[in-house]
């Protein structure tokens, strides 16, 4: 059995992040191990329903790190290895080739598998799901050839691959069960604008409806809905959300509770064993409450968060959620947290690609979402997120009233 100070359990965005901060930190050769069932070295997913699938960025350029940092700093990175258990007593992790591995510490980065479609015909091929590197690459590979594609659901894999697609100049369909698209994130006059904006390049949405039965021989043709409408389609991609990749760590004792539940320092409660990034239900103690949250910001920051915790500096994880989506020539970014809001206020015209949402809860700002807009915006969301900020709802939408005079003292 080998034995290691420190090890990452799984090979994604938090274990590359967090293998990078332990070597600035000092971690020395042969002190941290890596194991993965992924392929690859870990990388960069938001490129994979983005630039990546659009055949903009390389394979090598999405790579954390590169292919040889691991061996030039003596990081033992084990690829397409699965572990199946984990013991924390013991502190020992074993395989599904048998073998078995010692830490002093751990770090739960297993992240989440995707949700697969479940309908008949969902094992034809020229149906996908996106999740994975060789998911990304098969995809991209399909895609070159497709004429007519059906993207099934309405959150971010389906926003940007259906932009990707209808780009490249494919004929594609949006299929959603929500009554307009990215209902849990954006304000009815946010849809509205996507909508047009997808709909005037060729997107077509069928909105309320789900895929019940995907049809073809050998390969996909076509798409039934639940109402009976038949779409044609050569290409599926199914984006229908993900779920947290417990299998390795459910019977270790950790807590499992929508993921692997830690507090605010990712502690497990189990002695040494720490979580981060999409597995972890952690204390989030801006918004005080449990929060599982599945974005690339989140793994960078919670896997060099956990790589010092492990070294020793015990600190909260504090840190205002935030994403960032490109889709057709949109980019736009999004912080904070607007369940708990009792208004939405805009800055710029709603029906315009220039434009800020801001989510009020008694006036403090909960969630801003920044498109195209005066850097003084993006600067100040998450500050006055964190801070819990109170503004001047009333004149907040009036663009002559600079952000810092809405600002009202609690
Ligand atoms: P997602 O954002 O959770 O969206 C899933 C969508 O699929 C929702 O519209 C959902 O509707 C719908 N859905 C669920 N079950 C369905 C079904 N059986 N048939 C049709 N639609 C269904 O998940 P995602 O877009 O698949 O993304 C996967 C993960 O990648 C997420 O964790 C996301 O954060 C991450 N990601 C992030 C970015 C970014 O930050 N820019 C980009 C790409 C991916 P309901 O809401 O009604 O369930």
């Amino acid at each position: 059995m080998v034995s290691y100070k420190y090890v990452i359990l799984g090979g994604g965005m938090v274990a590359g992040y967090a293998a990078r901060e332990f070597v600035e930190r000092g971690v020395g050769p042969g002190e941290l191990a890596i194991l993965s069932s992924d392929s690859v070295p870990p990388y960069e997913r938001p490129p994979l329903s983005k630039g990546f699938l659009a055949g903009v960025d390389s394979e090598d350029s999405i790579l954390i790190n590169p292919e040889s940092f691991y061996a030039e700093h003596g990081i033992d990175l084990r690829l397409t290895t699965r572990v199946v258990r984990v013991d924390p007593n013991a502190k020992r992790l074993f395989t599904s080739a048998g073998d078995e591995f010692g830490f002093d510490k751990l770090l739960i980065a297993t992240g989440a598998n995707v949700r697969m479609l479940e309908t008949p015909g969902a094992a034809l091929d020229g149906v996908f799901s996106l999740r994975t590197f060789d998911d990304a690459r098969r995809l991209r590979d399909a895609s070159k050839h497709a004429q007519q594609a059906v993207v099934v659901g309405g959150g971010f894999i389906a926003m940007e691959v259906a932009s990707v697609l209808a780009t490249a100049g494919v004929k594609t369909t949006m299929l959603f069960p929500e009554d307009r698209v990215w209902m849990r994130l954006f304000s009815p006059e946010m849809s509205m604008f996507f909508a047009r904006y997808y709909q005037q390049r060729d997107v077509t949405f069928v909105a309320g409806e789900t895929a019940t039965a995907l049809e073809g021989t050998g390969n996909v043709t076509e798409v039934v809905t639940s109402s009976g409408r038949r779409v044609p389609a050569d290409l599926v991609v199914a984006g229908i959300g993900v779920v947290p990749a417990l299998d390795a760590v459910s019977d270790s004792g950790v807590t499992i509770d929508n993921g692997v539940r830690v507090n605010e320092f990712l502690e497990t409660g189990r002695a040494d064993v720490y979580a981060a990034g999409d597995i972890a239900n952690y204390r989030d103690v801006i918004f005080e409450k449990q929060r599982r949250a599945e974005h690339w910001d989140n793994a960078v920051e919670q896997g060099k968060h956990a790589a010092r915790a492990m070294l020793g500096e015990r600190e909260p994880f504090i840190h205002v959620p935030y994403f960032f989506s490109d889709v057709f020539d949109l980019s736009y970014e999004f912080w904070g947290d607007a369940a708990d809001a009792d208004r939405v206020v805009y800055r710029g015209d709603v029906s315009t690609r220039s434009f800020s949402a801001w989510w009020l809860r008694d006036r403090h700002v909960r969630a801003a979402f920044v498109m195209d807009r005066p850097d003084d915006e993006r600067e100040r969301a998450p500050v006055w997120i964190a801070e819990h900020q109170q503004v001047d709802a009333e004149r907040m939408s009036d663009e002559t009233v600079p952000l810092s005079d809405l600002m009202v003292k609690s």
